[in-house]
């Protein structure tokens, strides 16, 4: 073999312990679909990854450097389109394994979009305000070549939200000398956000859990709820639930859990974090650690966190009848199999959590056309575009005899394929 094939063999910087999960993930469904090994080939890759070193002048005037990453991993339906996450453990593998995600994601919803995502290492929670603006801005400016409203649209995920988006979308208009509210969506209403985007994740994992207790032939009313992680998509997903007349008895954050069979208040919860930091000083339940949350016995459990939560170390111990991932990849390979075997309603992340995406797309047509929409408008079409995604994979699941992760897989890949075959190789 000659030296340059060898080098050829080498792994590819991304192929990180999260990246493989996402590959183990597209592989089944590749099998499962008899995907033309050509075309396999090419998802199997991100198109691109952009990795940044943001120099910025600390408060205390001395300059650090951070680490900062934006992949795009496949542009065949239309602009990329992903959040920006900022967290201590933000690296190119994770940020390549969430854009094929967010990939499968886009293709499922129908939207006219292709997967990205992005962030900085870094742990927002020690950054001064001013800080973070400097540290968003030199970061937008490092990226702008590869974002812009045809090309790669960022949105807010784990550690970001409108503010940020808003001087994302700040500095972009500064270096094209006019405003571009449609560079970025989950931007503040005042410069162009949609009304239903903060809540619009939690809502569409409502959507799917209510469709799953009508499959499961299961009544809302006084259903057991466990999420873990109470940021964004865990708090609207609490709170809308407890309205649809189910019991939220667990919620938890970074630093720990709280629970009460009787129930939580969650918007006193809510109210609560508007003034504190950490659910800890919330009077309303008893402490119990992230870890014994996730196997309390219950009839809904919503990982609303970070990845790999579920693993084949607690599957075993897991105790709810619907497992709906809010989260993206909660849940590994292995843990997957392990719920499987014991009956577990697994609702996948690329449909659970797609809410947030379908209302950006909704953002980014309205930026685009500068005609914005009723508040209705926007919930009732999420909820057509979710509970048809959640229909077709069912039925595909169903007539598959496949999980309901593997037919959300499979439904993604076959709609790109088709779009891929249709376009061509270039050159
Ligand atoms: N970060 C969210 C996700 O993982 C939203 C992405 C977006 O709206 O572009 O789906």
């Amino acid at each position: 073999m000659t030296p340059h094939k060898k080098e050829l063999r080498r792994d590819p910087e991304y192929l990180t312990p999260i990246y493989r999960m996402a590959l183990e993930q597209f592989g089944q469904a590749a099998d499962q679909l008899s995907l033309d090994p050509n075309v396999r080939k090419r998802f199997t890759d991100p198109k691109r990854a952009i990795m940044v070193n943001i120099p910025i002048r600390l408060d205390d005037a001395s300059v650090e450097v951070f680490h900062g990453y934006r992949v795009h991993h496949d542009t065949t339906l239309g602009p990329s389109k992903g959040g920006i996450r900022y967290h201590p453990d933000v690296n190119l593998g994770e940020c390549s394994a969430l854009a094929m995600w967010m990939t499968w994601k886009c293709a499922l919803m129908g939207l006219p979009f292709g997967g990205a995502k992005g962030g900085i290492r870094c742990d927002p929670h020690a950054l001064s305000r001013n800080e973070l603006q400097r540290l968003t801005r030199r970061f937008t400016a490092e990226l702008i070549q590869f974002i812009g409203p045809e090309v790669d649209v960022p949105a807010p995920d784990v550690g970001t939200n409108g503010q940020i988006m808003a001087w994302m979308m700040d500095t972009y208009s500064q270096f094209k000398g006019y405003p571009v509210p449609e560079i970025v969506t989950g931007k503040p209403i005042a410069i162009g956000g949609s009304l239903g985007r903060t809540e619009a994740t939690g809502r569409g994992v409502v959507f799917c859990i209510m469709e799953a207790f009508a499959h499961l032939k299961m009544q809302p009313k006084d259903k057991k709820i466990v999420v873990q992680g109470f940021g964004n998509v865990g708090a609207h997903a609490s709170a809308i639930l407890q309205a649809e007349g189910c019991k939220v008895i667990a919620v938890s954050d970074v630093k720990s859990g709280l629970v009460n069979k009787k129930g939580i208040d969650i918007p006193a919860l809510m109210k609560h974090l508007e003034t504190n930091d950490y659910i800890e000083s919330f009077q309303g339940g008893e402490r119990i650690t992230n870890a014994e949350l996730l196997e309390l016995p219950c009839d809904v459990l919503v990982p609303a966190a970070l990845s790999e939560q579920i693993t084949d170390e607690n599957a075993n111990r897991i105790s709810c009848k619907i497992l709906a991932e809010a989260a993206n990849g909660p849940t590994t390979p292995k843990a997957d199999k392990i719920l499987r075997e014991r009956g577990v309603f697994v609702i996948p992340d690329i449909l659970a959590n797609a809410g947030g995406v379908t209302v950006s797309y909704f953002e980014w047509v309205q930026g685009l056309q500068n005609l914005f929409w009723k508040e209705q408008e926007i919930n009732d079409r999420l909820k057509d575009i979710m509970c048809n995604a959640f229909r077709a994979v069912l039925s595909l699941s169903i007539s598959e005899k496949v999980d309901m992760r593997l037919a959300a897989l499979m439904l993604s890949i076959r709609k790109i394929t088709t779009a891929k075959k249709a376009r061509g190789l270039f050159p």
